[in-house]
């Protein structure tokens, strides 16, 4: 081949992969709304799959007079113009710390060594560890990759601040309530415009432990919840980077009566949202997800690499 040939292929090459790079989001802001079960948001086929898996299903539901499910406009228009899952599974068991550390750590607590509900460090040991000292994560690969990136951690319950390194991220704030938490989510959004943002809300968990999952109180809650994700959306449209920035909105866990941990698909069952730039394939989700999952697809549309011990799998099948 000639010499203007193979500059010509090379020119071309990096056009497509220059093409390919600008298809991905900048920006992704991940919102964990804890103890929010799939079950709760209009669409979910929650009853019909249980009678399918299971031969015991009457333990497994929420009264069928409270089944009326939320109030969710925010949430119905990210699903209705982006693409969803109802049906992604928690790790088990379906406690807090365990599934928080999964979702950002892309592997299951065999793994990363997060078992339980409230882990402040690995029970197990983690299977690798990062610069840090502890099990990769999506905030570490981000730092370690891409050093200049802007990462925020924003979050209501103080456990989530065990489970990243507080070194790896230029803001880490435990706000107390779920409006302090939108509130100063949206702020950081609008003023330093983040490459990634994790966000935890905790009213919903709250709730479901206090007054009961499936109870009128625990739907409106999240109903308040989804206002809370709607100040968040705006943030970004404030910010000026909706072009440019893809959301994703997820849960650690469901709950049954007023409680989760255990094995039932109301507490295993979460959401997983995806909404904003890149997305190409819109509407349900069909195919099995775990909620490692998410770390996965964020670092595959951050085009970070990923640790060989992570197991997680990118939602590629959604995005351009
Ligand atoms: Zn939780």
């Amino acid at each position: 081949m000639k010499k203007s040939h193979l500059l010509t292929l090379f020119l071309l090459l990096c056009t497509i992969y220059t093409q390919a790079q600008n298809k991905k989001p900048k920006h992704i802001i991940l919102i964990g709304v804890d103890g929010l079960g799939a079950y709760s948001i209009p669409g979910s086929k929650l009853r019909a799959i249980n009678k399918q898996l299971s031969s015991d299903t009457s333990t497994n539901f929420v009264d069928e007079k409270y089944h009326t499910k939320a109030k969710v406009p925010t949430l119905e228009k990210l699903m209705k113009d982006g693409a969803y899952s109802l049906t992604t599974r928690s790790v088990l068991p379906s406690s807090s710390a365990v599934n928080w550390a999964s979702m950002t750590m892309g592997a299951g607590p065999e793994i990363h060594g997060y078992t339980e509900w409230g882990s402040k460090k690995p029970e197990l040991p983690s299977r690798t560890l990062d610069r840090y000292g502890m099990f990769p994560s999506i905030f570490s690969l981000l730092k370690d990759q891409k050093p200049d990136a802007e990462i925020g951690v924003v979050y209501e319950w103080d456990g989530i601040g065990y489970l990243f390194p507080k070194k790896a991220v230029s803001l880490d704030a435990n706000c107390e309530g779920d409006s302090a938490t939108a509130l100063t989510a949206s702020n950081y959004i609008i003023n330093k415009k983040p490459n990634l943002l994790f966000i935890h809300l905790h009213d919903v968990d709250h709730i479901g432990h206090s007054i009961g999952h499936g109870t009128p109180e625990y739907y409106k809650s999240v109903s308040q919840t989804d206002a809370y994700i709607g100040q968040i959306v705006q943030a970004v449209q404030k910010a000026g980077i909706a072009d440019e920035t893809l959301i994703i909105v997820s849960a650690d866990h469901g709950g049954i009566n007023k409680g989760h941990g255990g094995k039932t698909m109301q507490e295993m069952n979460i959401p997983w949202i995806a909404y904003g730039k890149s997305i190409k394939k819109k509407g349900e989700i069909t195919e099995s997800m775990m909620t490692y999952d998410t770390a996965a697809t964020i670092a595959w549309l951050l085009n970070l690499k990923t640790p060989q011990a992570w197991i997680g799998r990118p939602v590629k099948q959604i995005f351009e």
